[in-house]
């Protein structure tokens, strides 16, 4: 019988995927962790105790069931520190006559495996990885036709491809989006049910990298790692997602609040990144708990979910398909400036973004309007180089993936694209992050100043931005209204905003 050699990647711990249904004597499965992969940014250091935590527990897992594994930990004497090197040198060793991979979800690992794998000389095949519910080309087949990429009609194509939430024919309720409805703020004094969070002892993981060299950022409590590190706690993880906040999820999706960094979000996205949870089956049993509790939950708070697991997530992933490499290199405001420093420290005495970068490190996670009118809205009203923003953006956070990390990053956030995944940048003064929580309150800035003493840098900022972009914004049609505020202001306002907006940029590391 011939023998195959089948990898495994990192974020491939799919114990469903059909490789697994039956014990194969005649196939074997090597993962590994490399060098490269802990140095091509650097990571927050529970990613990196993460990734290989839970691909330990994978492999074990698989193995316990009677699959043959072959795993090199990062300190393995035999371990050549490449996927390549580590491959050939078990086909060589362990005579494999055949190798197979599943689709990798990267673009530079997926040239690099297709490379290598035809080097190699022997029958290869590729495998999807049987997760997401569209296929790679889907969002650039959909919009072949059209001038624009729009989520909302590639969320309704899936909706309807798969019958979410579609009533005969018709979507649930009369609406397919709430979203109009999701933007309340935290009211004071109300909080948010506790999260479920793990305590896994990682100490082994987090030692072994420190004794490797891997350079970290962020902050880990290594006997009490909180985030699921296999499919089982993955699962009771989105139990008590579904019994404690889906039920507010939507209503406070876009709210922030100082004491409650986690709010109603399900903090899935890892275990759905690594393939633990797939979307579809995330989808199906949110329905299906609301169908069994229909008080528990109203149509809003569901839409708003699903809206996210299978409109966004399956958005941005193909559009990243079908717009890279070039997509990386995207640079619309022709923006140069360096990250300011605190990025790395949190160390600023804006109190929003000492709050969202803070909680970065200590926790490597912010949820999405955190990541987004925060941390992103700063580095674009700044004129961060997109390259930086992406760096930053895919080493801190755990669910940190280039696929999903750069369209939000440098397509949603940063508008480095021109307009493919969002149709303006989404950028706001400090009223909108006054309005959504409650950070503003006591932070030394003055969030209602544009300039003068304490002014809140955000404002000088926002009109600094849209003045200078003018040629490239002011014809959009979403924008169009800022321009007409702006020039309601009168020239001798815009002139004093346009130098607090040159003071702050010159000493941004200071602010
Ligand atoms: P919830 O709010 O509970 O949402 C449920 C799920 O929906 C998430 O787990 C996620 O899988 C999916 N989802 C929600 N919004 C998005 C979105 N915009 N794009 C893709 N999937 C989405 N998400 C990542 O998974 N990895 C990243 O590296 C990443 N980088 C981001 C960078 C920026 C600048 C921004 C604005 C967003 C980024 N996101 C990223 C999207 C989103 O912020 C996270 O998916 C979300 O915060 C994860 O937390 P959660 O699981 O509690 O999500
Ligand atoms: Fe952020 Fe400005 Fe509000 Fe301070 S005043 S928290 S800097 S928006």
């Amino acid at each position: 019988m011939p023998q195959t050699l089948r990898l495994i990647l990192g974020d491939q711990l799919n114990p469903r995927h059909s490789w697994f249904r039956t014990v194969d004597p005649s196939a074997a499965y090597v993962m590994m962790e490399v060098l490269p992969e802990t140095g091509y940014v650097t990571h927050h250091v529970q990613k990196a105790a993460g990734f290989f935590a839970a691909m330990r527990h994978f492999a074990a897992q698989m193995q316990a069931q009677g699959h043959r594994f072959i795993y090199f930990r990062l300190d393995d004497p035999e371990n050549r520190q490449s996927f390549e090197d580590n491959i050939r040198s078990i086909l060589k060793s362990l005579k494999f006559e055949r190798f197979e991979y599943q689709l990798p979800d990267e673009y530079r690992l997926d040239r690099q495996l297709s490379i290598f794998a035809d080097s190699l000389g022997i029958p290869i095949a590729v495998q999807d990885t049987e997760h997401f519910l569209t296929a790679r080309d889907e969002v650039r087949e959909f919009f072949k036709q059209r001038k624009t990429y729009v989520m909302e009609a590639f969320y309704r194509h899936v909706r309807q491809k798969y019958g979410i939430l579609m009533e005969n024919g018709e979507p649930r309720g009369g609406r397919w989006n709430f979203d109009a409805e999701n933007r309340e703020s935290l009211p004071p004094g109300a909080a948010a049910p506790a999260a479920l969070e793990f305590r896994h002892d990682v100490s082994d993981i987090v030692e072994m990298l420190a004794r490797m060299q891997v350079k970290t950022i962020g902050r880990i409590d290594p006997a009490n790692f909180p985030w699921p590190l296999s499919r089982e706690e993955a699962l009771a993880a989105l139990d008590h997602f579904l019994a404690h906040h889906l039920p507010h999820f939507g209503r406070y999706q876009d709210a922030m609040a100082e004491q409650h960094p986690f709010l109603f979000h399900s903090r899935l996205s890892f275990a759905m990144n690594t393939k633990m949870l797939a979307p579809l089956e995330i989808v199906e049993k949110t329905l299906a708990y609301w169908e069994d509790n229909p008080d528990s939950a109203d149509l809003a708070q569901v839409e708003g979910f699903v809206r996210q697991v299978i409109g966004w997530r399956e958005y941005l992933r193909g559009i990243y398909w079908a717009k890279m490499p070039e997509y990386a290199q995207l640079n619309y405001f022709n923006h140069q400036n360096k990250l300011p420093q605190f990025y790395w420290t949190g160390d600023t005495r804006m109190n929003c973004l000492k709050q969202v970068i803070t909680q970065s490190l200590d926790k490597a996670y912010a949820h999405h309007i955190q990541r987004l009118m925060v941390a992103g809205n700063f580095a674009l009203l700044a004129g961060v180089h997109p390259d930086a923003v992406d760096e930053w953006y895919l080493g801190i956070y755990i669910d940190a993936i280039q696929w999903v990390e750069i369209t939000n990053t440098r397509g949603m956030s940063q508008f480095a694209d021109g307009g493919i995944a969002a149709t303006k940048p989404y950028v706001s003064s400090a009223n909108y992050i006054h309005k959504m929580s409650d950070y503003c309150v006591s932070c030394p800035y003055d969030f209602s100043k544009r300039h003068g003493e304490n002014a809140c840098p955000f404002n000088s900022l926002f009109w600094d931005f849209h003045e200078t972009h003018r040629p490239l914004l002011e014809n959009n049609p979403r924008i169009g209204m800022m321009y007409r505020t702006l020039d309601k202001m009168g020239k001798e306002e815009r002139e004093k905003i346009r130098r607090q907006a040159a003071l702050y940029k010159q000493q941004i590391d200071k602010l």
